[in-house]
């Protein structure tokens, strides 16, 4: 009975070899995969058989033949669209949706606004939302299943979200929730890891085995790749780069330390710093696009006032550079990447905050770590949670990343 254990798993094995191999380098022949998985043409033959009848490969057209005149054998290429899956992120201000196929192409995206949801009102709203979501489709039977990515201390294994502050969620079974009431297969991880892996097979930083993403907004939060693998931690909190100490008299932080990065590098520092400016009278454009109103400092305004080259803008971005540089430098110390990948909406595209970034990782890092080191923008876009939840489900589904 264990040999026919052993042989279903083989089979198994090959099989995911042997999709792996078309995903990646299709169109292919049969015998070309032989070559390259290093397996018989029958088993080829065989999981190819399984594998178009299941609507993962197709056939396609003829190659070149290999001596004049010979038969030219038939193509096989993978079918990314005969299955899907729907991509669910959380954020403090939505909760958004889309369809992903298996290339992790999204699309039919739908917004839900979070409306200031809370603590267990953000598991009904989002309940809510993947109602109307699939309410579209009449069959099912062609989803794979549903990923969602959010922000806070996420169990990925078990699907638990453990402690999320900014949405009052303590102890959630995400996954067990969503599967119970919709009957399909969840997974569930921290939108940074998710981001990182999506970084890592659909963006700036493919085939790479040792990456971090880092993403500026309300707060930093950070993903990691080490050894080719997320890096968790013992209970999938890792990560909390935002929370590292850069001045243990400094500001008090909301975690209850002092002096941590998140105060120093987030939409509400550069906040705080842009209002003490107003309140000193310090001349800035700031003061004349918000009319004097101190409530309608916001992102676009202090973007806008940084594209005029305002002085006091330039200061703050200056600052921000040289305090996200330094929390940098203790990363690259500490995990030796060779890709840093920048997320966050708030610096994105800005060449001046990169190069002053750069400059003092380089500079300040130990030197042989610096050698290849990379940083840049991300390149995902404005998908790119929907995006991490994609590649979160399909390094599952495939074992494999997606890159070539
Ligand atoms: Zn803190």
């Amino acid at each position: 009975m264990k040999r026919t254990g052993d042989l279903k798993l083989m089979q198994e094995l090959n099989r995911y070899l042997i999709l792996d191999v078309i995903r990646k380098s299709g169109p292919i022949s049969r015998v070309k995969i032989a070559e390259r998985v290093g397996v018989s043409p029958t088993t080829v033959t065989s999981a190819v058989n399984d594998l178009i009848e299941e609507g993962f490969v197709e056939e396609i057209g003829s190659g070149e033949s290999s001596f004049h005149g010979g038969r030219k054998p038939i193509l096989l290429r993978f079918c990314p669209n005969n299955y899907f899956l729907v991509c669910v992120s959380i954020s403090n201000s939505a909760i958004v949706l889309g369809e992903s196929n298996l290339d992790a192409e999204i699309s039919s995206k739908q917004v839900y606004p979070m409306n200031g949801s809370l603590g267990e009102a953000i598991v009904e709203k989002m309940l809510n939302a993947l109602e109307d979501f699939l309410s579209r489709y009449t069959d099912l039977t062609r989803c794979i299943g549903i990923s969602i990515v959010a922000p806070g201390i996420i169990d990925a294994t078990q699907g638990l979200l453990l402690y999320n502050t900014k949405l009052y969620l303590h102890n959630v079974d995400v996954k067990g929730i969503v599967e119970e009431r919709f009957g399909l297969n969840v997974w569930f991880d921290n939108d940074a890891n998710a981001l990182v892996l999506a970084e890592r097979d659909l963006g700036q930083a493919q085939s790479t085995d040792n990456v971090l993403f880092v993403t500026i907004g309300d707060g930093i939060g950070a993903g990691a790749i080490v050894n080719g693998s997320v890096f968790r931690g013992s209970k999938g909190g890792a990560g909390e780069f935002g929370h590292i100490t850069i001045d243990r008299n400094g500001i008090r932080c909301e975690c209850g330390n002092a002096g941590c990065l998140e105060n120093y590098v987030s939409w509400p520092s550069i906040y705080a710093k842009i209002y003490a400016s107003i309140v000193r009278g310090i001349p800035t454009v700031i003061s004349d696009l918000i009319q004097g109103d101190l409530n309608r400092i916001t992102p676009e305004v202090y973007l806008t006032a940084l594209e005029q080259h305002d002085k006091v803008a330039t200061e703050i971005l200056e600052e921000t550079a040289d305090y996200l540089a330094t929390g940098l430098v203790t990363l690259t110390n500490m995990f030796n990447p060779s890709a840093i990948i920048l997320g966050g909406e708030l610096f994105q595209g800005n060449h001046y905050f990169l190069e002053r970034v750069s400059e003092q990782v380089l500079k300040n890092a130990l030197n042989i770590l610096n050698d290849d080191l990379i940083i840049r923008f991300t390149s995902l876009g404005e998908d790119d949670k929907l995006l991490g939840a994609a590649a979160v489900a399909l390094n599952d589904v495939f074992h494999f990343s997606l890159s070539a």
